[in-house]
């Protein structure tokens, strides 16, 4: 992972805003910018007009790791916790305007951190300026969600041979998630869904007690974490024969969802890829029971910039990982959606999930 390329372009953004240097307190981007996977450790990245400065903060629990893993930063530990130690560092360096990121610092260590700056440093909330480097993913980040996706694409052959009228929903993922950690995961993306029945019908479906119905939609949405990256997949079986209402809805959302990836390419508005999919679904009368946005960004964090919805104006641009996730859910009936990885790429796109959008019985 090439960190001195990330902060190099940190700095490059931090100067445009003024800062003299930002206080990294959420956790994926302490990994992005320096390698540590730990729990706890917070970045002060300090510029000057030419230069810049990285200092990785960590406590004692974390020596080894930190040493292991952290690179392209000056490592302390410190006998207090890790952000005391940071801010320690700020008034040392007596750093005039400092930058913290407002969507992550909860208000209480706020006020605490302004109480100890004082009059020396002014604080200045920002938003997303390493999110917004995190968009574009690099080379490694692209291989390492390669192999993320590919692991769980591996493993719905799992649940398919698990799923059955009769099982529990909760007895299908945990089945897929011993298969996950025994390929090698460290953890799940998010908890499991698989959504059977009427229950496919809730968009979040978390895996419940309840077995799958005899005749019905099956909704399994999972992805697993290799090696610090997510992955995301949807896929909808169904059990039983198949109405054709069920087949008509299957149908629609998997040209919504061909239509979307379509759209797909650099320069195009993340609006627009929400669009063509809603404009289908519309055509075929079921917009109103698509109910959440088309996708989003997918790397450290499973749910990350940008956003595919309505009116979104982010542009596309090579290096971004997104999903195209669309779906329909009719209460008390079943709901279909079906979800892949996609990359943006120089000429357009490329599909990372290669399993099937065939609709299989079981
Ligand atoms: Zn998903
Ligand atoms: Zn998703």
């Amino acid at each position: 992972m090439n960190f001195s390329a990330r902060q190099k372009k940190l700095a490059v953004v931090m100067r445009q805003a003024g800062l003299d240097a930002l206080l990294v307190t959420h956790l994926p981007n302490v990994r992005y910018l320096c390698g540590f996977s730990g729990s706890a450790g917070v970045v002060l990245v300090q510029v000057g007009e030419r230069s810049h400065k990285t200092t990785f903060y960590t406590d004692g629990r974390y020596t080894q790791q930190a040493h292991e893993e952290v690179q392209n930063a000056k490592i302390v530990v410190s006998k207090k916790a890790a952000l005391a130690e940071a801010t320690a560092g700020v008034i040392q360096a007596k750093i005039r305007l400092l930058g913290f990121e407002a969507d992550q610092l909860a208000f209480a260590t706020y006020k605490q951190l302004a109480g100890i700056l004082g009059r020396r440093t002014k604080l200045k909330a920002t938003s997303g300026l390493v999110e917004q480097l995190r968009m574009i993913k690099d080379a490694d980040e692209i291989s390492q969600i390669r192999a993320s996706v590919l692991l769980a694409a591996s493993l719905f052959q799992t649940a398919l041979s698990v799923a059955k009228p009769g099982v529990a929903e909760t007895v299908v993922a945990g089945e897929l998630e011993l298969q996950a950690r025994r390929a090698g995961a460290e953890k799940m993306s998010f908890d499991t869904i698989v959504a059977a029945g009427a229950r496919s019908a809730l968009p979040h479906g978390r895996a419940s007690a309840h077995p799958i119905p005899a005749a019905g939609f099956i909704i399994m949405d999972y992805g697993v974490i290799l090696a610090g990256y997510c992955s995301d997949m949807t896929r909808t079986v169904h059990t039983g024969p198949v109405s054709r209402a069920h087949r008509r809805m299957y149908d629609a959302v998997r040209e919504a969802q061909l239509a979307s990836i379509a759209a797909v390419k650099p320069g195009v508005e993340s609006g627009a890829v929400d669009h063509a999919g809603r404009e289908i679904l519309k055509k075929a009368g079921y917009d109103s029971f698509f109910t959440h946005s088309t996708g989003h960004g997918v790397g450290i964090e499973v749910h990350e910039p940008p956003r595919l919805a309505r009116g979104q104006t982010q542009k596309l641009a090579p290096g971004m990982v997104i999903t195209i996730e669309p779906g329909i859910y009719i209460p008390d009936d079943g709901g279909v959606r079906i979800e892949d990885m996609v990359l943006v790429t120089e000429s357009g796109n490329e599909v990372l999930t290669p399993t099937t959008k065939d609709l299989i019985t079981l």
